[in-house]
């Protein structure tokens, strides 16, 4: 069987530089193992994805040079495979409703610092403060008739405690430079958030989910997923799913070494382009020259 890659921009900006390279990696690793890529357009934040922006990666990746299988996947379409993967880890006991307001996790990580630092997942936002994990069958059931929103949140203990040893095998490298087979530590993320009352998913399971349909065997993606492979390990051995490599790559930054955006115009693709860049000029200032 060829292996299997995919690209998977979210349609929330216009593509800058950082993705180009991913974008190119990706493309480069399937054509020199003889493996298909696909693209994936993750499109489930209703709020923050456009239309405008999923055509402009098509067209972005095009001008590029890079091929992919079409159609591409649009997460927006398959809601009923991320409800299924949910269902599977609510029958096993895995997941709960919590109800609280961002505003309502501040206060409430504002109060357990009173008596000491409270631990933050590896992207820096505090780990899920609250005890909804604790309220009845029968109180549960009455929040979610009254029409309060909720999130559903992956209970990290009880998951994590029936997972032993989990690995992944990395071939790129992690911001330490982690590679070869690595630890999993997902309970440095607390209680990841599995799906809304309005959204039956999130980035986690859905990219799980997706990946494991898809028959992805290598995911080439930036560092700055290294730490969530870890929380995707979880969900593929709670769901028997397959596991895919990892190969993380550095992340492009600009001038004072910051990550790029989609805010910042300099490095996006199309203003770039609008300024005379070229095809090779990008694979240059990527460092693909
Ligand atoms: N959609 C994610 C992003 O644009 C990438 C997901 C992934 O590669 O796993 O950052």
């Amino acid at each position: 069987m060829p292996p299997v890659f995919r690209f998977a921009p979210s349609p929330n900006g216009f593509l800058h530089l950082g993705h180009a390279y991913s974008a190119l990696l990706n493309f480069e690793r399937a054509r020199e193992t003889g493996g298909r890529l696909l693209l994936r357009i993750e499109d489930i934040d209703a709020t923050r994805c456009r239309p405008d922006y999923e055509s402009a990666i098509y067209h972005d990746l095009a001008w590029l040079g890079i091929s992919w299988e079409t159609p591409a996947r649009r997460q927006s379409e398959h809601l009923a495979d991320y409800r299924a993967a949910l269902q599977k880890l609510s029958a096993l006991g895995l997941v709960y409703p919590a109800f609280e307001s961002r505003a309502e996790i501040a206060r409430l990580v504002a109060a357990r610092e009173v008596d000491g630092p409270w631990p933050h997942d590896p992207d820096g936002a505090p780990l899920y403060p609250g005890d909804a994990k604790l309220l009845s069958a029968g109180e549960r059931e009455q929040l979610m008739t009254s029409g309060a929103p909720y999130a559903l949140r992956l209970d990290m203990v009880a998951a994590s405690r029936r997972v032993a040893g989990l690995t992944w095998n990395e071939l790129g490298a992690g911001p330490d430079g982690e590679r070869g087979i690595v630890p999993a530590r997902p309970e440095a993320w607390g209680d990841v958030i599995l799906a809304r009352k309005e959204t039956p998913t999130s980035y986690h399971l859905s990219v799980v989910v997706d990946d494991a349909l898809q028959g992805v065997s290598e995911i080439v993606r930036g560092q700055d997923l290294f730490h969530a492979t870890s929380v995707h390990r979880l969900l593929q051995v709670l769901l028997g799913l397959p596991e895919p490599a990892y190969r993380h790559h550095a992340l492009i930054r600009d001038g004072e070494g910051r990550k790029l955006s989609k805010s910042s115009r300099s490095t996006g693709l199309r203003d770039l382009r609008a300024a005379g860049a070229t095809p090779a000029s990008i694979r240059r200032s990527v460092g693909l020259g």
